[in-house]
């Protein structure tokens, strides 16, 4: 097949969040499959590894011609091109410490027009066969991601479809986080270069909505798990957009993720002070805690965090964006408690200045329990990954997650809400049949929580034969590609 990605992020290039990882992974893993792939998404920053193709597109947007330019790169195993434009070209990716960029409407239309466009000119290779524009080699099959990438669908079926271009192409907008939806004023309309017929599309109570054209145009639609699928046809997790989705219900269905083990493996993870695979946790374990290279992690953990070097204690992680979704609100409630456990708490993040600084006095309050850094850090994040016992992940909504799928892979037990994703990825622990991989909560309140916090602390500290169990099946799962790649793969070729 021809398959184009087009998303607002790709890691390491630039990524947020889970939307940067997977527009890497999964375009790789389709590749891999001996798909021709080509992944476009902006420049943000000048990249030393990615080269000016030379080809240049125009564009009339918001009532000038505007020209971009075409970087490339095949670092991360496949085709990916760079949009380069001014407006698009300064430092933040959605914004700066201002707030987010004013133009980001004109930035990602921007982007959509000329992931189109790069379709049907710049020359893509797969498995040794001449390398050829995507739209020559056969019909062209699209994942548009998220709402910055909303737009395609839109000027495929209203820019070139109804001029009889790319008549068979088809599009499956893929939802990473329903949340954020290109909200902007019709008064932009004009700008976007749309034809009437397609304003009654990006309408919705009188304002533009870049997520709910996506919806309404895509041929298919995908949510990043099979309960999120669910949850978002449901006015709790809907965010207004329930309505439409309950409509599409024939076109919607559930993926859920993948990890990249290039990226995220302990045994290969060139982040960690000593790498290690599942003999860490073994099966008779005459203490708490692990052993070997994962006892090493933790302890460089520990130290590098400035917290007292304790094999004795579970160490309890956290990694996310510091925002209302990833349940800091639950984090901060339990808090307190939590610092007088027999255990120390690790916590990364960045996100809302309430939350940023809510969570820094915790840790001024209790230094020899609880740690926090503010700030984006993915070698932190892959040590504290690494070094931690238990991940915890109390989000009120998660469309997939994946920070419990890497936590899995590497015998650190999630301990999270069950909600979208990580209902679908953590089995709860079920003492009687020794079963599980984690624990999962609910409702998302502090008490629940707490709850689940102690059971996993009693676990930890008196059936340390259990909690290895825990730890040794979640690092058996294979939570790759594979499987997911194949379910993209049918979709698109249906
Ligand atoms: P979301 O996409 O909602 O942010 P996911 O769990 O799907 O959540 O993905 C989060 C990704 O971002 C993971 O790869 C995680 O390690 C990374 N991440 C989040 N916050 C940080 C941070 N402060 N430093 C480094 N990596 C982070």
């Amino acid at each position: 097949m021809e398959i184009l990605s087009v998303s607002a992020e790709v890691a390491p290039w630039s990524k947020t969040g889970g939307l940067g990882d997977v527009a890497a992974a999964l375009p790789k893993a389709l590749a891999a499959r001996g798909h021709r792939v080509l992944a476009v998404a902006p420049r943000y920053a000048p990249y030393p590894d990615a080269w000016d193709t030379g080809m240049r597109l125009r564009f009339p947007l918001f009532g000038q011609v505007h020209e971009v330019r075409l970087f490339h790169t095949q670092a991360a195993g496949f085709d990916l091109l760079f949009v380069d434009h001014p407006a698009i070209c300064r430092g933040g990716i959605y914004g700066d410490e201002r707030g987010g960029y004013g133009d980001n409407l004109f930035r990602f239309a921007l982007l959509s027009r000329a992931a189109i466009e790069a379709a049907r000119r710049f020359p893509v290779s797969a498995g040794g066969d001449a390398a050829r524009p995507l739209t020559e080699a056969g019909p062209l099959r699209v994942l548009s991601h998220d709402w910055h990438a909303g737009l395609v669908p839109v000027y495929l079926r209203h820019h070139y479809q109804a001029h009889g271009l790319l008549t068979d192409a088809r599009v499956a907008h893929v939802i990473h986080n329903l949340a954020h939806q290109g909200v902007a004023s019709f008064d932009d309309w004009w700008g976007l270069d749309l034809p009437a017929a397609a304003a009654p599309v990006l309408d919705m109570h009188g304002r533009m909505n870049c997520m709910k054209a996506a919806l309404v145009s895509a041929d298919r639609v995908v949510a990043v798990s099979p309960s999120y699928a669910r949850e978002i046809t449901e006015q709790e997790h809907g965010f207004g957009l329930d309505g439409i989705l309950r409509m599409r219900g024939g076109a919607l269905s559930g993926i859920i993720n993948g990890i990249d083990p290039t990226e995220w493996s302990p045994a290969a993870d060139r982040h960690l002070p000593a790498t290690f695979g599942p003999e860490v946790w073994p099966e008779a374990p005459t203490k708490p805690g692990p052993v070997g290279g994962k006892l090493r992690c933790k302890a460089e953990l520990q130290r590098e965090l400035g917290l007292p070097v304790r094999a004795d204690l579970p160490v309890l992680g956290f990694i996310g964006r510091l925002t209302g979704q990833k349940g800091i609100d639950l984090l901060e409630a339990v808090g307190p408690w939590l610092a007088h456990q027999p255990c120390q708490v690790v916590l990364l993040g960045t996100g809302e200045e309430r939350y940023e600084r809510a969570l820094s006095a915790l840790g001024r309050r209790y230094p020899s329990a609880v740690a926090v850094k503010v700030g984006f850090d993915v070698g932190l994040a892959h040590r504290i990954t690494a070094g931690a016992d238990i991940l915890l992940m109390p989000s009120r909504f998660e469309p997939c997650g994946l920070n419990q799928l890497y936590a899995l892979a590497y015998g650190t037990v999630p301990l999270v809400h069950a909600t979208g994703g990580l209902r679908d990825t953590v089995h709860s622990f079920d003492p009687g049949r020794d079963a599980g991989t984690g624990w999962a909560f609910g409702p998302a309140s502090p008490e629940a929580f707490q709850h689940a916090l102690s059971m996993a602390l009693l676990t930890w500290h008196q059936f340390p034969a259990s909690f290895a169990g825990l730890a040794r099946r979640g690092m058996a799962e294979r939570n790759d590609w594979a499987a997911s790649a194949e379910a993209y793969v049918r979709l698109l070729a249906g």
